[in-house]
């Protein structure tokens, strides 16, 4: 898995790759994160019958809600559903203020969650950290313990890791790279360039 996501980051970094093949390439990137999430999940036994015997089988334990942040992570949440099938989705809006940098909350809807529930936060990129630290602030506050919270992200600054991991220790973070760092204007160096504009086509 470690050499199959080196692998398509490397084409995702690529400014000359088409709009389809961006988008292709940040889904591959996304079910590859997805299925890393879910060995990180607890499963039970089930039993299961198949034409021929009765036997049994595993399937996840707790509960799944997916957290995409605005815009970005909903690009990562098809993907997801492949894995999470039955997963909630709980929606934050982030908004990083291109000036500052911070993170001003503008859409908060997540569902009613029970605190053995999974969760698992969606954000392509994480630079400064600060929308992630915004998210973690919301989810830890309805009382989500943060070993059950994940959080995917396909490339992050060392210097965002180090910002989430200093106030939330215990999250788990996964990712397809470790970038060098940020640049003055918060973006991640060498990176991919804005991952929204890119997918969206706002560029
Ligand atoms: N968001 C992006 O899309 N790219 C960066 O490099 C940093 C934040």
């Amino acid at each position: 898995m470690e050499k199959a996501k080196k692998i398509f980051l490397t084409v995702l970094r690529n400014k000359n790759i088409t709009r389809p093949e961006f988008r292709e390439t940040a889904d591959t990137l996304s079910h590859l994160l997805a299925n890393e999430a879910m060995t990180h999940i607890e499963t039970k036994t089930i039993n299961v019958e198949t034409p021929i015997k009765k036997t049994t089988g595993i399937a996840l334990k707790p509960s799944v809600l997916l957290v995409p942040i605005l815009r970005s992570g909903i690009t990562m949440v098809h993907p997801f559903l492949h894995y999470f099938k039955d997963a909630k989705i709980g929606v934050v809006g982030l908004k990083r203020d291109e000036e500052t940098a911070q993170a001003n909350l503008y859409y908060n809807n997540i569902p009613p969650i029970k605190t053995d529930d999974q969760v698992i936060i969606l954000d392509p990129m994480i630079a400064t950290g600060g929308t992630g630290i915004e998210t973690l602030k919301i989810l830890t506050g309805m009382g989500i313990p943060q070993k059950n919270i994940i959080f995917a992200s396909i490339v992050c600054s060392p210097e965002g890791i180090e910002a989430i991991k200093s106030q939330f220790p215990d999250i788990t973070i996964l990712t397809a790279g470790i970038d060098e760092k940020l640049n003055k204007d918060k973006f991640i160096v060498p990176g991919l360039g804005d991952f929204g504009d890119r997918y969206f086509g706002t560029e």
